[in-house]
């Protein structure tokens, strides 16, 4: 019966299962924009997932975003007109 000469050493003998954890990724297509994405998940460009959108999209979050900070900035200059008129009728009642 053959018999091999050496021992082999315990880096040869695992290279052999270096590549065993490595798996094809998969992918599929968005139904809406066809854009690829991993599957059972949400389409980062257009925010569908099985038909439906369900998250919003870069641009909408932008618009969102400039909208509230223009309410901020009125409010702001809303809430500095008022202060400057009661100022004003302090003063004239002194
Ligand atoms: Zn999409």
């Amino acid at each position: 019966m053959p018999v091999p000469k050496r021992k082999r050493s315990r880096a040869r003998r695992d290279k052999r299962f270096a590549n065993k954890g490595i798996k094809v990724k998969v992918f599929a297509k968005c139904s809406n924009c066809q854009e690829v994405l991993c599957p059972h998940q949400a389409c980062k460009g257009c925010g569908h997932y099985k038909g439906k959108q369900v998250i919003a999209t870069k641009t909408e979050r932008l618009v969102k975003r400039t909208n509230e900070r223009k309410e901020i900035v009125e409010k702001r200059a809303a809430r500095q007109q008022s202060l400057q008129a009661s100022e004003g009728k302090q003063e004239s009642n002194e």
